[in-house]
């Protein structure tokens, strides 16, 4: 059992820390932003503040993939976070007509997501690893750097603990990096005299405008389609929340200057208000201050080991700061969920008697099992933005890219079979790979022969003129 520095206190962090503790880890949590949770989560929304978390207040769900790994492995979080008024959903069970579904089968229980406000789900996480043994958590200490000591691998630094922005030295046998997507990782190993990591950033991200409404009398609005519904070069995302409240983003490429102005109130609303299934997400009370805007959502990748050797040992980059992608997708809890519990997984069957294998081993696993779903993620972001930027100029896209045809034909059908619509919630969910998927006898085939009309299938929503009018109104 190790003395463990995880840097970041986002929620996933705060997860991964219950993990480890509960092997016997000492686990010292340290986060940047002074605030802890107030008492009660259902305060959380009015006066908690959390400045070095810029997607604080951003609409997200917590999908099946975290779900699954909370019940199985924190029960008591999922309890408490049901108890604060998350919502567990199922469309299967909740929202979708048997003649789509054919009816409840086993199994389908593992669709069931969560949702609510990120601000009170966090909320109730960190008051509940604040309180496990094993687990500290130390707010308002910055990480400024690493701190190494003799090395296990000729040339390579081995880090021994991070060094705070205050000067304090706090050591450790294994630093966890789960300070996110804008994580100093890369510059610390710099200064550490590390190689650099592998780094791969998409050029073109995806900027999101985003508001959370509530209801007088804890209604949620009617779902009438997918959470994330393409319309031609934006993307909306309608998410139910917690005790009545719910989120409206609408997504455009970071290139897309010409809708900068969704920054406004008014505009942003005659956007939504066009749209034939999201429109009414707009009837209740918005409770934020204005149109919340969060750009710069690039994918990145970063991998550690480079010609077979760790630039570093003593250290992991989990999670955002290893990779993080499009968020209108709503995976990056679940990813990171899943590469947290790859991590605790890793440190049962190697410990950390030796660095340099444990390096080895943990990158190896996390290409193997985390990976995947990286790149599928960042296949779908890619093709999304060539669609937005053909449409933005006025002509089709189309790719050769057999995953493309497949992940259209996909979506085409499952409105048409059951198969198919659990295949969509496997993958969405971050249940099971598109690999694992179409490896299911006959529903490759079925997938193509049902749904590759989506070509044909008429566009609705306003139109790249309409909507450069409702902008500029
Ligand atoms: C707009 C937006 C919407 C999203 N929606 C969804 C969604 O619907 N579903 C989903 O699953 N995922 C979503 N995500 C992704 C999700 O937020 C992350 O994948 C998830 O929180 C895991 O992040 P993390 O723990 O790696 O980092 P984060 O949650 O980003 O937390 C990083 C933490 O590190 C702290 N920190 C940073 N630097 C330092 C430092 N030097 N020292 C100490 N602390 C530091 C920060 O203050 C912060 O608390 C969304 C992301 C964005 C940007």
């Amino acid at each position: 059992m190790g003395r463990i520095v995880v840097v970041g206190g986002g929620v996933v962090a705060l997860g991964a820390a219950m993990l480890l503790a509960a092997d016997g880890h000492q686990v010292t949590v340290l986060e940047r932003d002074p605030q802890g949770p107030p008492d009660d989560p259902a305060d959380a929304w009015e006066h908690w503040e959390r400045p070095g978390l810029n997607q604080f207040r951003m609409a997200h769900a917590f999908l099946g993939g975290f779900r699954q790994i909370v019940d199985a492995e924190l029960p008591g979080v999922a309890k408490a976070l049901q108890d604060a008024g998350a919502l567990r959903l199922n469309f299967i069970r909740d929202v979708l007509p048997a003649t789509l579904t054919g009816g409840w089968r086993d199994g389908d229980e593992r669709y069931e997501w969560l949702t609510g406000r990120r601000v009170l789900m966090e909320a109730v996480v960190a008051a509940i690893a604040e309180s496990t043994p094993g687990v500290e958590v130390r707010r308002g200490t910055a990480v400024a750097g690493l701190i190494t000591g003799a090395c296990a691998l000729a040339g390579v630094p081995h880090v021994t603990g991070v060094r705070t922005r205050a000067g304090e030295s706090v050591m450790a046998d294994l630093v966890v990096d789960m300070s996110g997507r804008r994580s100093g990782l890369p510059g610390w190993l710099q200064e550490a005299g590390a190689r650099p990591p592998i780094e791969e950033l998409e050029d073109v991200g995806f900027v999101y405008y985003g508001r959370h409404f509530r209801s007088a009398d804890g209604s949620l609005p009617a779902i009438l389609g997918p959470a994330q519904i393409p319309w031609g070069t934006i993307s909306s995302l309608t998410l139910p929340a917690d005790n009545g409240t719910w989120s409206v983003v609408v997504v455009v490429s970071s290139r897309d200057t010409a809708l900068r102005s969704l920054r406004e109130a008014d505009r942003w609303d005659a956007v939504v208000r066009s749209l034939p299934l999201a429109a009414h997400w707009l009837d209740g009370t918005p409770i934020d201050d204005g149109v919340q805007v969060m750009a710069r959502l690039e994918d990145r990748y970063r991998g550690f080991v480079v010609d077979g050797k760790p630039v570093a040992t003593g250290v992991v980059a989990v999670a955002d700061s290893w990779a993080c992608s499009n968020p209108a997708n709503g995976r990056g809890a679940s990813i990171g969920m899943l590469h947290a519990l790859t991590l605790r997984d890793q440190l049962r069957a190697a410990g950390l008697d030796d660095p340099v294998a444990f390096a080895g081993a943990f990158h190896r696993v996390t290409t193997e099992t985390v990976e995947p779903w990286y790149r599928a993620t960042l296949a779908t972001d890619r093709h999304r933005i060539g669609e937005i930027e053909a449409g933005i100029r006025g002509v089709a896209y189309d790719s050769p890219d057999p995953a493309y045809e497949l992940e259209k034909a996909l979506n085409a059908a499952a409105g048409r079979d059951p198969e198919c619509t659990r295949a969509t919630f496997d993958i969405g969910f971050v249940l099971r790979t598109p690999e694992e998927v179409f490896a299911r006898p006959g529903l490759r085939d079925k997938t193509l022969r049902l749904g590759s009309g989506w070509r044909d299938e008429p566009p609705f929503g306003p139109t790249r003129e309409e909507l450069l009018a409702l902008v500029s109104a």
